[in-house]
């Protein structure tokens, strides 16, 4: 048997962080499994579906690399792969129901006849879960009076309009496509049982279900569009790395068994199995998902760093083709945990001057002596002959040497007189790139402000 899995986005807005796990999750037991991996349109529902809206859903997944092997662009050949395009189809599956007696007309509607029994869910991730349908259906809470009424049980898998239910061209298109496993959000494990319902009606044997439980805000509420981290497109906005969002998304819900936690794609790809998918919700932490970005950072490349890093890079302004752009790059994916935070780390280097951040100078200036410090490391640096990191550290041992103070009492001072502020990157290979002219003429402009 080929796997074949599917994610089935309605496309009613962005894709969401939790949409995209799906998909991430489908894909990858897809790749592990030798299998296909179908993008499928649940565009029923025309008031709330947009066009706009689908492309934003199959840009962030190229963005992601998630790339289905049929769906929409791609083409295959259980297509059309929008639910919109398939009501042809979704008729002759009605017809079917309707010659074996399973649907019946209520008020223009078209209901499906649950069978009064129980039906249980072998869910991979979730367990058994048993339920009837016609039972449960009966009683219905109803809000307004407040009280437990008759309700119908049967479905409605057609409106009076004509439209089909989500849960009929669900089912009738995971036949079609030949989907052999649903990976899919625990939102709709209470779905599930009228699903199978529908699988037995058709006759059909029905995939393997998986639901992935919830994954929550650090409140503890179900993630929302308003909570930070929840947009994939704003991922690349903010300087993320597409592999780094999967690998951190992959993490929120599932396990390595040895407590790996930095993944390549391709190791992704091996590993992952629905055996390591958690059987409680997850909780979204940005704080960690940045964390797993720096890892990726500190583990590309330096031509994929100078890559990814360039177009914030020239939106901030900065020289990308610069000669010392790879070496400056380097200093930053030590502080940088997304590449947006790169600029701020490296643009001392290119500046023409320090730009002075008044809490450091303040900090430096209340320490005694700061003139002759700043006057000894003026001295020490201009006699360095090559401007190399080993010489540079020389430098100022010589002129910590020559007022009796230790090497590190100058560091602090060196920094913020040249970079302008005592965070960023690490001193030394900072002052190399900067080149000494241009850090002697720092020294001077710090000494002149200093007074
Ligand atoms: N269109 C459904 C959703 O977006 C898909 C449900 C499914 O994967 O079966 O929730």
């Amino acid at each position: 048997m080929t796997v074949r899995t599917r994610f089935a986005p309605s496309p009613t807005g962005f894709l969401h962080i939790g949409g995209a796990r799906t998909a991430l999750y489908n894909y990858l037991f897809a790749k592990k499994n030798g299998g296909t991996f179908v993008l499928r349109v649940e565009d029923t529902d025309a008031e709330r579906s947009t066009s706009e809206s689908m492309d934003i859903i199959l840009d962030s997944m190229r963005w992601l690399g998630l790339e289905w092997d049929e769906g929409p662009e791609t083409g295959g050949e259980y297509g059309p792969y929008n639910q919109s395009e398939r009501s042809e189809i979704y008729d002759r599956y009605l017809r079917i129901l309707e010659e074996k007696g399973h649907v019946y007309e209520d008020d223009g509607a078209i209901r499906f006849r649950v069978p009064d029994k129980t039906i249980t869910v072998h869910d991979e991730v979730c367990g058994d879960v048993s339920v009837n349908l016609k039972e449960q259906g009966s009683r219905r809470y109803n809000q307004e009076t407040k009280q437990e009424e008759e309700a119908n049980p049967d479905i409605v898998i057609r409106r009076p309009d004509g439209s089909y239910i989500f849960h009929f061209v669900n089912v009738v298109d995971d036949i079609e496509m030949g989907i052999t496993h649903v990976i899919r959000g625990e939102d709709h494990l209470s779905n599930t049982p009228k699903h199978l319902a529908l699988f037995e009606a058709f006759e059909s044997a029905p995939p393997v279900f998986a639901h992935i439980p919830l994954n929550l805000n650090p409140g503890g509420t179900k993630m929302s569009k308003r909570d930070q981290g929840a947009l994939i497109h704003e991922y690349r906005d903010g300087g993320f790395l597409p592999d780094a969002v999967n690998n951190y998304m992959a993490l929120l819900g599932w396990s390595a068994k040895d407590d790996t936690e930095i993944f390549t794609m391709s190791e992704l790809c091996e590993r992952f199995d629905l055996s390591g998918v958690n059987k409680s919700n997850s909780k979204f932490d940005f704080a960690k998902c940045k964390w797993v970005n720096s890892e990726h950072l500190k583990r590309l490349s330096a031509e994929e760093l100078l890559e990814a890093a360039t177009p914030f890079v020239e939106s901030a302004n900065l020289p990308a083709a610069d000669p010392r752009m790879p070496a400056a790059l380097e200093l930053a994916r030590e502080r940088a945990e997304v590449l947006a935070e790169i600029p701020a780390v490296i643009e001392t280097i290119f500046a023409g001057e320090a730009t002075y951040d008044d809490a450091s100078v303040e900090k430096v200036k209340s320490r005694d002596g700061i003139a002759a410090v700043v006057t000894a490391l003026r001295e020490g640096l201009a006699g360095v002959e090559d401007w190399s990191v080993d010489s540079i550290k020389a430098g100022i041992s010589t002129a910590a040497e020559g007022i009796g103070a230790k090497m590190g009492a100058l560091m602090l001072p060196c920094r913020v007189g040249v970079m302008g502020s005592t965070s960023g990157a690490d001193l030394v290979p900072v002052l190399e790139l900067i080149g000494k002219e241009g850090v002697l003429k720092r020294l001077d402009q710090f000494a002149a402000k200093l007074g």
